[in-house]
């Protein structure tokens, strides 16, 4: 029997270990996914461009040397970019190209190659906290452009978002592989339509994205408050929505809690189905591990009170929970133990330790005290004053600031943080982590005195 393509991978991986020092493997090889294996190539999907063309260069050749030895036969390695919406290099666009005879296949494979294969209604697990969502989205698969124009999901980060969207994609492809379809982030379109200004070129813009019968736009809550991009896409809405395209949006809120977004957008992105995607519940977590697991690993089983243990403790998001199959799937078999709770506790110690995260606890040495008054040292206030509801421009950007950390470094929800500055509501709280990352784009200075917080605060982990 062959092996799965993330078999080969591993097997490759062990080599490597004993030629490359533990800190390249941990950087470059391990943040990946083995895509699959065609003829003598695996296929590696890694996060960004960057990643891709240095593990291209740096470990292409070594790991092909060592698939003999690895794998009893030879073996090229290629990395390709995989998640996607992160780091497209620039905006995705693509139109299918009509088919000739016999060509469909093709063209099905190349529009795929833009999405995520793995992307499909058959790998979506449906529960009660996505299943409204699921269903308005399968409604649309079945009839684009004619049941929910727009159809908007929204939801945190890492629930299904861009699965449920790129899931329609693949459905409507599958039943009429010549539909145009352009799946795009919000920032992507914002830049292809500032560069289309600056070498006047807003008409060949315009037409492309005026001739697509699918409009998938990711993240659109990016689109707050820049006013050039919020008027081009409102004439694109309008001309595909009229034309009857479907056209399908993602976004960490609903419409009317988007800052800065036009009232007639907002309007507009409410004409269809507004449907939210929740955090999993206990029983739906545990049904998405075991079809993880089932997809990814089928010689390697993970046993039910593993996943019941899985499901219980790690609780953040789905995407959380894949990266715990995975990391648990390559601790067993680099040490060739038993997938076990007591391993689980082990290779999953720090997830564990986020995910039953609250405001009293402390993460590994770092709390929300331990921020604040970091923040409040920086800056030269007091640690009651950037607790206080006073708001003096000397006390706003350090409380900011210290949000931010907070969130990020100890993932606590926005009421929490509110709760940490003196009761302030989860409205606030948006609004300053949205402040700080709007300033962290325009100011390099700011930046890096951030990135200096980071660092310090990193060294109080233990
Ligand atoms: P979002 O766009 O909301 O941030 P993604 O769509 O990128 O989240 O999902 C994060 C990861 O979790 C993806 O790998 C996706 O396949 C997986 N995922 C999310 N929801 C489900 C689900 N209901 N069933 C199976 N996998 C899921
Ligand atoms: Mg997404």
């Amino acid at each position: 029997m062959s092996l799965a393509p993330s078999d080969v991978w591993t097997r490759l991986l062990d080599q490597a270990r004993r030629q490359l020092p533990e800190q390249v493997i941990r950087t470059w090889l391990e943040p990946s996914e083995a895509l699959k294996v065609e003829g003598n190539t695996l296929f590696i999907g890694v996060p960004d461009r960057f990643a891709a063309d240095w593990n291209e260069s740096k470990h292409g050749q070594l790991l092909a040397s060592l698939a003999p030895v690895a794998l009893g036969h030879p073996l090229n390695v290629v990395f390709r970019v995989h998640d996607e919406q992160k780091t497209r290099p620039q905006m995705d666009f693509f139109v299918a190209p009509l088919p000739e005879k016999g060509a469909v296949a093709d063209t099905l494979a190349s529009a795929n190659g833009q999405l995520s294969g793995r992307y499909t209604f058959r790998n979506f697990v449906i529960g009660k906290s996505n299943e409204l969502a699921a269903a308005a989205a399968q409604a649309v698969a079945e009839a684009p452009g004619k049941v929910y124009n727009p159809l908007f999901i929204y939801g945190e980060t890492g629930l299904g978002k861009t699965h449920l969207m790129q899931a329609v994609a693949h459905d409507i492809l599958s039943r009429n592989p010549r539909t145009r379809l352009a799946f795009i982030g919000t920032e992507q379109f914002t830049n292809e339509l500032v560069s289309s200004i600056q070498s006047r070129t807003t008409q060949e813009f315009r037409r492309r994205y005026r001739e697509i019968d699918l409009l998938l736009v990711d993240d659109i809550h990016f689109l707050k408050s820049k006013e050039a991009t919020q008027e081009e896409f409102f004439h694109t809405f309008n001309a595909l929505y009229e034309a009857g395209r479907q056209i399908i949006l993602t976004s960490d809120r609903p419409p009317s809690e988007i800052p800065g977004l036009e009232a007639r957008l907002v309007s507009r992105f409410q004409w269809g189905m507004v449907a939210d995607i929740e955090q999993p519940d206990l029983e739906h977590r545990t049904a998405i591990l075991k079809n993880k697991a089932a997809l990814d690993h089928l010689e390697l089983t993970i046993p039910e009170d593993v996943i019941g243990f899985i499901a219980e403790n790690v609780r953040s998001s789905v995407r959380e929970l894949e990266g715990s199959i995975i990391r648990l799937l390559a601790y067993a078999s680099l040490r060739h133990r038993d997938i076990t709770i007591e391993l689980a506790r082990e290779a999953l110690r720090d997830k564990l330790k986020d995910s039953n995260q609250t405001s009293e606890t402390h993460n590994a040495g770092i709390s929300v005290a331990t921020i604040q008054s970091l923040v409040a040292k920086e800056w030269g206030v007091t640690i009651e004053g950037l607790r206080s509801k006073v708001r003096t421009k000397t006390l706003t950007v350090p409380r900011q600031v210290s949000m931010y950390l907070i969130r990020e470094l100890l993932g606590l929800q926005l009421v929490e943080i509110g709760a940490a500055f003196g009761g302030r509501d989860h409205s606030t709280v948006i609004h300053s982590l949205d402040r700080v990352q709007d300033e962290l784009k325009a100011n390099l200075a700011f930046q890096s005195r951030i990135q200096r917080l980071r660092q310090q605060l990193e060294l109080l982990r233990h």
